[in-house]
C-alpha cells in the first residue's frame, strides 16, 4: 500500500470551508466552498484502504470508494475520475447531496474513534476537476442501434437509464412535463445545496451525446401513453413521486398555506430567471412574512430556509416528534439552525386561524408514547397545552406519494402496489406490461437521488437483455 494513505492517525478530518451563515443567507448558492487540490489529496490520504471497505457496501452505487481515494492521494486525478464515473453517472451530484452521514461516511471504519474520510467532498472535487479539464466527454456509442426506448420522466433515474441506454447504440427519447430537464434536481432541491448549473451541465452532456429530450410533453394528459408505446420498442416510468400529502383542520383552505413543493419550484424557477407570477404577487414568497413550516424530512429543511433567504422576518418549523426522532438530515438541521430557523420540537397543528388569509397556527405539544409495531414511538397531545404561532406563510412539507398513474396513463393494466408505487419484477424491473419497465421514487417511494441513479443503471441493463432478445427474436423468425 502507498506510504501516503493511512494519514487519518496524523491528520484530522477537515471538511470543506462553510460560508458564515450571514453571508449565506444572502444568496441561494451553495454553502460549501470546493476542495483545494492540497487538501483533497491530502483529507483522500486519510484513508486506510481496507479489505473490507464498509463505506462501498453502504453506498448505493456500490462507488470503488477506496481506489479512488487513493489515486486522488496519489494525483491520479482522471484515473480517479474514470473510476468514479464507471459506477455513477453523476458524482458530483452525489457529491453534493447524498446524505452520506447515513450512507458511505457514516459507515466509515475510521469513523470509530477518528472522524470518518470526507468522501463526499472528496468525490465532488474529483468530478468538478474533470469537468474544469475537459475529461468529461459525450456518450459515443460504437454502433448505432435501430431500436428505440421512450424514458418517462427527465429526473436522475430517468437520466442515468438515458445515458446507460444511449451509450450501447439505442435511440432514446426522453419525455418530461416539465420545460427543464433534472426533476427535482432542478425544480425541488434548492440552489445553495445544489446549484442549477450543474444539473444544466448534465442535461447538455446528454443531448450532445445523441438524447433527444422531448420537453412540455407531459404523458397521459397531451401525449397519450398508448401512442408514446406503439412509436418504441420498451418504456421506462420514471416519473417519482408528486401528489403531497395534506393536512385537514379548520382553516386549512385558507389562502397563505401552501405546499411544499409549489413553493420550492417557484422559487427555483424564479432564480432561474423565469418569470414567475405567483412568486411576484407574494403567494409563493416568504419575503417580510412570518413562516411557519410543517413537517421534520428534508423537503421542510430545505423550506424553513428556502424561507430565510427570501427575507422572512422569521421563520418557525414545527415538528410533531422531538430532534432525536426527526427524519430529516442532522446536517440540514444544524444548517438551517445556524441560518437562524427556530424549531419547535413535539408540537402539532390543530387549526388555521385568519379570515381572509391566515395569521395563525394553533398548535399543540405533543408527547412521545410508546413504541408501535414497526418501533418507532407514537406521538399523543398533550391535554390543554394549545398556543398559537403568528404567521403570513405556512407551508405543508409532509411528503409525496405517487399519482395514480393506471388512471392517468389509462392502462388499468399497470399493476401498481397499496401505497400506488408501480409494481415491477425485481429481477427484470419490467412492470405488468410487457415491454414498459420503471424506475426511481414510483416504484420505491420518496426516496433518495443516489437510489434513483441506481434504479436507473440497473433498469437500462434490464431493458438492453429485453431489446438483444427480441432483435434476437426477430432476426430468427426472418
Ligand atoms: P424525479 O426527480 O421526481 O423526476 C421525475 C420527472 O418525471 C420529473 O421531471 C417530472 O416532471 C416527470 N414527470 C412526472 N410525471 C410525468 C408525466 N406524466 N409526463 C412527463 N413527465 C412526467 N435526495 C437526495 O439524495 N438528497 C437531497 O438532498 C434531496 N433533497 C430533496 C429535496 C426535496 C425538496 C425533495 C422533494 C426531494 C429531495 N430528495 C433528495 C429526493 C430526490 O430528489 C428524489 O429521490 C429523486 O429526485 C427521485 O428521482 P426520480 O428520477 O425517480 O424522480
Ligand atoms: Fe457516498 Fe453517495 Fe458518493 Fe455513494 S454516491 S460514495 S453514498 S456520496
Ligand atoms: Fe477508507 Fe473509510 Fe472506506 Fe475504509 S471505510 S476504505 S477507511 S473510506
Amino acid at each position: 500500500m502507498a506510504e501516503r494513505m493511512l494519514q487519518f492517525v496524523r491528520l484530522n478530518q477537515q471538511t470543506p470551508d462553510k460560508r458564515a451563515a450571514s453571508v449565506r443567507r444572502e444568496d441561494f448558492n451553495e454553502i460549501y466552498d470546493e476542495f483545494d487540490t492540497g487538501r483533497a489529496t491530502q483529507q483522500a490520504s486519510r484513508c486506510s484502504q481496507c479489505g473490507v471497505p464498509f463505506c462501498q457496501v453502504h453506498c448505493p452505487l456500490s462507488n470503488n470508494i477506496p481506489d479512488w481515494l487513493k489515486l486522488t492521494a496519489e494525483g491520479r486525478l482522471e484515473e480517479a475520475y474514470e473510476v468514479s464515473s464507471a459506477t455513477n453517472n453523476m458524482p458530483e451530484i452525489c457529491g453534493r447531496i447524498c446524505p452520506q452521514d447515513r450512507l458511505c461516511e457514516g459507515n466509515c471504519v475510521i469513523e470509530k474513534g477518528f472522524d470518518s474520510v470526507t468522501i463526499g467532498a472528496v468525490e465532488r472535487y474529483i468530478t468538478d476537476t474533470a469537468f474544469e479539464n475537459g475529461w468529461v466527454k459525450p456518450v459515443k456509442p460504437l454502433r448505432e442501434l435501430a431500436q428505440s426506448v421512450a424514458v418517462i420522466g427527465a429526473g436522475p433515474a430517468g437520466l442515468a437509464a438515458a445515458e446507460m441506454l444511449r451509450k450501447q447504440g439505442y435511440q432514446v427519447h426522453v419525455y418530461d412535463r416539465y420545460d427543464r430537464v433534472g426533476g427535482l434536481l432542478i425544480y425541488g432541491i434548492p440552489g445553495f445545496k445544489l446549484e442549477k448549473d450543474i444539473v444544466i451541465r448534465r442535461w447538455k452532456l446528454l443531448e450532445e451525446g445523441g438524447v433527444v429530450f422531448h420537453l412540455g410533453a407531459d404523458i397521459g394528459g397531451a401525449v397519450s401513453f398508448a401512442d408514446l408505446r406503439g412509436q418504441h420498442d420498451a418504456v421506462l416510468i420514471a416519473t417519482g413521486v408528486y401528489k403531497a400529502r395534506d393536512i385537514g383542520g379548520p382553516g386549512s383552505g385558507l389562502p397563505g398555506i401552501v405546499p411544499a413543493l409549489d413553493y420550492l419550484t417557484t422559487s427555483n424557477r424564479s432564480n432561474l430567471g423565469d418569470a414567475v407570477p405567483s412568486f411576484t404577487d407574494g403567494t409563493f414568497n416568504a419575503d417580510g412574512k412570518r413562516g411557519v413550516v410543517i413537517g421534520g424530512g428534508d423537503t421542510a429543511m430545505d423550506c424553513v430556509r428556502t424561507a430565510v433567504r427570501q427575507g422572512a422576518v422569521s421563520v418557525k418549523c414545527l415538528y410533531r416528534r422531538d430532534k432525536a426522532n426527526m427524519p430529516g438530515s442532522m446536517r440540514e438541521v444544524k444548517n438551517a439552525e445556524d441560518e437562524g430557523v427556530e424549531f419547535v420540537w413535539l408540537a402539532a397543528p390543530e387549526a388555521f386561524l385568519g379570515n381572509d388569509s391566515v395569521t395563525g397556527v394553533r398548535a399543540v405539544r405533543m408527547h412521545l408514547g410508546l413504541p408501535d409495531a414497526s418501533g418507532r414511538q407514537s406521538v399523543e397531545p398533550v391535554d390543554g397545552s394549545q398556543f398559537t404561532l403568528e404567521a403570513d406563510l405556512v407551508i405543508k412539507a409532509l411528503g409525496f406519494d405517487p399519482e395514480d398513474l393506471p388512471v392517468m396513463f389509462g392502462e388499468k393494466a399497470l399493476e401498481v402496489s397499496r401505497w400506488g408505487t408501480v409494481s415491477v419484477s425485481n429481477k427484470t424491473f419490467m412492470t405488468s406490461m410487457n415491454g414498459v419497465f420503471a424506475a426511481g421514487d414510483i416504484v420505491r417511494g420518496a426516496s433518495l437521488v443516489v437510489w434513483a441513479i441506481r434504479d436507473g443503471r440497473d433498469a437500462a441493463a434490464q431493458i438492453a437483455a429485453y431489446l438483444r432478445q427480441n432483435a434476437t427474436a426477430a432476426v430468427a423468425a426472418e
